[in-house]
């Protein structure tokens, strides 16, 4: 899919340029769907991931507890994103060390 987007990109990017800026819109909508594709992409394999992490916690019994701080996670957070594998506080730290 990442791929796809890219290659798109480079086969009708090269030859615009020359007709601007009538053409202007149609290129940021370009830019804009394949930032889009790509972010889909990326999201989703990070998703994939994450929630074959959260199936290994459920065969160690380890799924609910934060993975930083031990705690048990609030069900609510679990309901919302059911493999969360760090409490709101931990995760938010994360974030803003990234
Ligand atoms: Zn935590």
């Amino acid at each position: 899919m990442a791929t796809v987007a890219l290659n798109k990109d480079r086969m009708e990017g090269a030859g615009e340029l020359s007709t601007m800026p009538i053409h202007m819109a149609d290129i940021g909508t370009d830019n804009y769907e394949q930032e889009f594709t790509l972010s889909i992409a990326q999201s989703e394999s990070v998703v994939l991931s994450q929630i074959d992490d959260a199936l290994r916690r459920i065969d160690n019994g380890t799924y609910g507890e934060c993975e930083d701080c031990e705690k048990t996670i609030p069900k609510a957070r679990l309901n919302a994103i059911p493999y969360a594998h760090r409490c709101v506080r931990c995760a938010s730290e994360s974030e803003q060390n990234q």
